[in-house]
């Protein structure tokens, strides 16, 4: 296992923002993952797990602990309709292999540039389909070593997944269905040109804040308060959807966290939502920023 020291975490998202972790280290096996998690537990260090950094607004100051990025765990086994994959495979490289082989269930999810591990804590969605539905069992390395819980034992909310125990997710089983691949794979295709005509290109996260309950979609609020094209610093509220920030390339994360918090206030304002970021924040968002 290599442990680094010092690591700059923008490199590691996709809004490409945010300052070093004390410690990293990306393991290239279980092994390593555990011997990761002993080191952190001796030296009383905090842990992040994390994918592709494509949920995640990392604070300027880093993250005080060991950040453990998990893609390197990338194994694919497929037998039959069950789709086993370690919780750092790609879900766009995992939708084009089970596609390929005839198996339905990821199209929707295709253009979603997360890891499946990072994907069931959001339990990430799009065109209908949320990964949670696909979920056979996922295994998460927790006190007893490797815990197994089938997705009964699991609550997959919207963009949010109660998960039984803490730990990194290690293993998940999908369940896929029999299909025609010419009629998946051009399902899929479409669901890509429609997400390309609708979303910006560039750096960001995603959709920044969760769709509130029984309103508008924020994307709606977001647009109605008049926050697209407001800029901070580098980034800016995308003048294509109002719920994307995109770094226009020097932003900071403070940048970012600034327009959120006036985001927040414009559609509190107007309608009196409150807005609940879909984004994690890793690192000290409380203290100054
Ligand atoms: C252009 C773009 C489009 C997007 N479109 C969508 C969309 O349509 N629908 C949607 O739902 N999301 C979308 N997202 C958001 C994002 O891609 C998903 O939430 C994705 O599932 C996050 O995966 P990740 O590997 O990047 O996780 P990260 O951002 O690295 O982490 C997210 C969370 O998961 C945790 N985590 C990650 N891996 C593990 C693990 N193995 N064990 C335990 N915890 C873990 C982290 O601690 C963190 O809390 C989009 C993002 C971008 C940039």
């Amino acid at each position: 296992m290599e442990l680094l020291r010092n690591i700059p975490l923008a490199r590691y998202t996709t809004w490409g923002v945010g300052g070093p972790a004390d410690f990293f280290v990306e393991p290239a096996n279980e092994r390593e993952l555990v011997e990761a998690l002993n080191f952190a537990e001796e030296h009383g260090l905090e842990i992040f797990f994390i994918g592709s950094g494509s949920n995640l607004l990392v604070h300027d100051d880093g993250f005080r602990g060991m950040v453990v990025r998990m893609n390197l765990l990338n194994g694919i086994s497929i037998d039959g309709t069950k789709v086993t994959v370690q919780a750092g495979v790609k879900l766009p490289r995992l939708a084009r292999i089970t596609v390929d082989m005839g198996l339905s269930g990821l199209e929707e999810l295709a253009g979603i540039p997360g890891t499946v591990g990072g994907a069931i804590v959001q339990n990430a969605g799009a065109y209908g389909r949320e990964i949670g539905e696909l979920v056979n069992w996922i295994e998460i390395y927790g006190d007893a070593g490797v815990e197994r819980y089938r997705s009964d034992a699991l609550k997959f909310l919207y963009r949010k997944t109660i998960l039984p125990s803490e730990g990194p997710i290690l293993r998940v089983q999908l369940e896929l269905k029999k299909g025609v691949v010419e009629r998946i794979r051009s399902r899929m295709r479409e669901l890509l040109i429609d997400r390309h005509r609708k979303q910006p290109r560039g750096r960001t996260a995603g959709s920044v804040f969760k769709n509130p309950k029984d309103a508008h979609p924020a994307g709606w609020l977001l647009d109605k308060a008049g926050v697209k094209r407001l800029k901070v610093g580098g980034a800016e509220y995308s003048r294509i959807h109002a719920n994307f920030i995109v770094n226009l390339g020097d932003a900071t994360a403070s940048d970012i966290f600034r327009l959120i918090q006036i985001g927040k206030r414009r559609v509190l304002e107007q309608f009196g939502i409150e807005l609940e970021t879909e984004v994690v924040m890793m690192g000290d968002f409380d203290g100054p920023v």
